[in-house]
């Protein structure tokens, strides 16, 4: 296992973190004998950071239940997250927190996330609430070691959050189809940049990247050189870059466990060479065909009077054609609805401002239209409606 040193803190996280959210059921249960085997396994292979969160049914308990049964505790860090959009009272997060160290066997958290924070106005939001304060206190206590957020919005936001405080590290979306959306590489960067450790999820696009990839990008992966699986190339792409400290994978198979350990025990930073990475542009090329928008996701359009997050409605509708509909309408609820200030292209009313400033001289108005269509659909409207209600927004 490769090790990668936390700039803050000096802690040596192994390259490769477990994501505890797709541990396999039995009859609605996660299976944990199964678990356990899997998580043994990446914990002797050198695996020592294991992300969960509060939102991942009984996804805490079954790592408590790990720890507890390997008596492990001081060989690995535990990341679990607030559902901080939850939070409606300075009580919450005692609620939502004591909760988690029952659920999880231990009387801290080493890496404590604000789940799912997509904008700074979240983060006022929680402040107003008391959420530094409440920090410290947990801080002192040794409860909290280190404090981020994880994160799904656009670039800009994820710039604002970064210096809304003293963050201890953060958690973005990030692979080689997602250079450009999400906090992307310039994200990824600008954390880096300002000494945080950066841990990485969706390295491969909720599998997108690693089975069922377009006919001409598998067939460019399939004639490159060294042989290399399209789920190796994706991690590979991750681990080149110096500013990635972990990688999240949601494992449930001994032989990934395996094989990603393997993986990240020889992927350096800096290691790619200038024909890898003309691999990943043809491959990309192939998934781009598919590709409606030509937004680059620069930003320079942004803000909208309305509020409008024009790339990441673009990012949306993009992924709706390149990963299916379902996926492109998952993402667009989650970084333009699901959150407590919503910024979907329906609210645009044509005013035409961003226009002037697009370099690519996109025509925004018509496509937030197509946008509009294609994706705040009926289903849209419905899960629009329910959701936060159910999730508690
Ligand atoms: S045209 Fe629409 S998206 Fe563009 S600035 Fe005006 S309201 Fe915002
Ligand atoms: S300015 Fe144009 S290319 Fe840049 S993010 Fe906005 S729409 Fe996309």
């Amino acid at each position: 296992m490769q090790y990668r040193v936390n700039p803050r803190n000096g802690q040596e996280l192994s390259a490769l973190g477990f994501g505890c959210m797709r541990f396999t059921r039995k009859g609605g249960a996660i299976d944990q004998e199964k678990a356990n085997r899997e998580l043994k396994r990446a914990l002797d292979l050198g695996v020592n950071y294991f992300d969960t969160a509060y939102a991942y049914a009984g996804s805490e308990e079954a790592l408590g239940k790990f720890i507890k049964a390997y008596d492990c505790r001081d060989r690995l860090y535990i990341a679990t997250k607030l559902p901080q959009y939850r939070v409606k009272s300075a009580a919450d997060f005692d609620a939502f927190f004591d909760e988690e160290l029952r659920r999880l066997q231990t009387d801290h958290v080493d890496y404590y996330l604000m789940h799912m924070m997509n904008d700074a106005q979240s983060f006022e939001r929680l402040c107003g609430l008391g959420l530094k304060e409440w920090v410290a206190k947990r801080r002192a206590a040794g409860q909290i070691r280190n404090v981020g957020f994880s994160f799904h919005g656009g670039t800009l936001q994820f710039k604002a959050l970064i210096d809304a405080w003293d963050w201890d590290f953060c958690q973005i979306q990030l692979n080689y189809m997602d250079e450009r959306t999400q906090a992307g590489v310039e994200g990824l960067e600008y954390a880096a940049a300002k000494g945080l450790p950066v841990v990485i999820m969706e390295p491969l696009r909720g599998g997108k990247l690693a089975a069922g990839l377009p006919k001409d990008a598998q067939r460019a992966f399939d004639a490159a050189q060294p042989k290399r699986s399209p789920a190796e190339w994706g991690l590979r792409w991750l681990w080149d870059r110096p500013e990635v400290t972990v990688v999240l994978s949601g494992m449930n198979d001994i032989s990934q466990v395996e094989e990603n350990c393997r993986v990240a025990s020889d992927s350096l930073p800096n290691a790619l060479t200038a024909a890898d990475m003309d691999l990943y542009r043809r491959v990309l090329d192939a998934f781009n065909s598919s590709t409606r928008v030509n937004c680059t996701g620069c930003g320079y359009c942004q803000p909208c009077p309305r509020g409008v997050d024009i790339p990441v409605c673009f990012a949306a509708f993009n992924s709706s054609y390149v990963d299916g509909l379902f996926t492109g309408m998952r993402e667009y609820l989650m970084c333009t609805t699901l959150r407590n200030v919503r910024s979907n292209a329906g609210l645009c009313v044509k005013c035409g401002k961003c226009e002037q400033h697009c370099p690519q001289h996109l025509p925004i108005r018509d496509e937030l239209d197509r946008v509009k269509k294609r994706l705040e659909n009926p289903a849209y409207k419905i899960a629009a409606t329910f959701a936060p209600k159910i999730l508690k927004y």
